[in-house]
């Protein structure tokens, strides 16, 4: 069976053009688009990426945004006067924080800083609670792109088995309360799970977010299975994507270009022969999850402004 593509690119596009009307909305209603605040800290080159790529995103879709760039090797106590400022700034509708911090930075630390009500990556021990007991509140953006791409493409999730094979506070653990919410009967795998291979197998539902280039071969996809691949890794090694793309693919050309291919955790060319539905990297998960912070943007910009909305 040869998979057919879950473009999360055109679904992320649909997004985009509904989160671009929800800030005229906003904007005509207040008098003001709402704004995102980005912190950066260190020179970590693929972090630099994510930002630039998420302020291009805002400007896009009409939203206001600022980025605090803040050196390596800054103290913890000035990241956190940053978070806080941004908390007191009442310009400011949604704060991310860009992981991975330096190693002298307590993560933990500056996510519990942000208000929970300006959390757009839903990280904060309240938004997480929220999601655990099935409240309102701003839900992580790569799991919440799951979700959409899901069901925007009319794939069941209520009675089917969806196997996660990751337990990230990120990913794995908010994307199987989203997947519970909608009664799905959720297992999850991680790196002591005995048997991960049989569990995967037998999935309605396969979803990689481990950050091991194709870890996931076709032994793990039962026939007719729908695999999502939230994975994002750089890979330099020919002979692997020879391997998962075959040796004639213009993935090939372009490492020998420029040096490296995005490969997601699932073995594309074995997973494929076998899936119903499969995202690719790029252009599967990724997009939808800046589609995502755009939402989340919008949605924390309301639920500020109009609290009772909160549940
Ligand atoms: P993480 O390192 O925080 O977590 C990885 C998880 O995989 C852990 O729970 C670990 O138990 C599990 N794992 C590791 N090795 C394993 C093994 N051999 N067998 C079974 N489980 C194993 O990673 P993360 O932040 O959740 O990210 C995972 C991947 O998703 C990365 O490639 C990352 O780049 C990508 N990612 C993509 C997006 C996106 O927008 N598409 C967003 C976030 C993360």
């Amino acid at each position: 069976m040869a998979a057919r593509i879950l473009d999360g690119k055109s679904v992320a596009m649909q997004i985009r053009a509904e989160v671009k009307r929800d800030v005229e909305e906003e904007q005509k209603r207040t008098g003001l688009a709402p704004q995102l605040a980005a912190v950066l800290v260190g020179d970590d080159p693929a972090s630099h990426v994510y930002v630039r790529n998420k302020i291009e995103a805002c400007r896009e879709a009409g939203l206001r945004s600022q980025e605090i760039r803040i050196a390596a090797d800054a103290p913890e106590s000035e990241v956190l006067a940053a978070v806080k400022r941004l908390n007191d700034d009442g310009d400011v509708d949604g704060i991310l924080v860009q992981l991975p911090l330096p190693r002298h930075v307590n993560r933990v630390k500056v996510l519990l800083t942000i208000d929970p009500a300006k959390d757009v990556d839903g990280l904060h021990v309240i938004n997480a609670g929220r999601l655990a007991l099935k409240l309102d509140g701003l839900v992580p953006c790569t799991p919440a792109g799951v979700i959409e791409l899901l069901e925007r493409q009319g794939l069941a999730i209520a009675g089917q088995h969806a196997v996660i094979i990751g337990r990230s506070e990120i990913v794995g653990r908010p994307l199987a309360a989203l997947l519970l919410h909608r009664d799905a009967t959720v297992t999850i795998c991680h790196s002591k799970t005995r048997d991960l291979e049989g569990l995967a197998s037998e999935a309605d539902i396969l979803i990689a977010a481990i950050g091991q280039p194709a870890f996931v071969r076709g032994e793990h996809v039962r026939p007719g299975a729908v695999v999502i691949d939230v994975g994002i890794n750089r890979v330099t090694d020919l002979a692997l994507v020879k391997d998962v793309y075959g040796a004639d693919s213009p993935r090939v050309a372009q490492v020998q270009d420029r040096g490296f291919t995005l490969m997601g955790d699932v073995h594309w060319r074995q997973a494929s022969e076998k899936a119903s539905w499969i995202t690719p990297v790029p252009g599967g998960i990724g997009p939808l999850t800046i589609a995502c912070l755009l939402r989340n943007t919008v949605r924390a910009a309301r639920l500020r402004r109009e609290p009772a909305a909160w549940a």
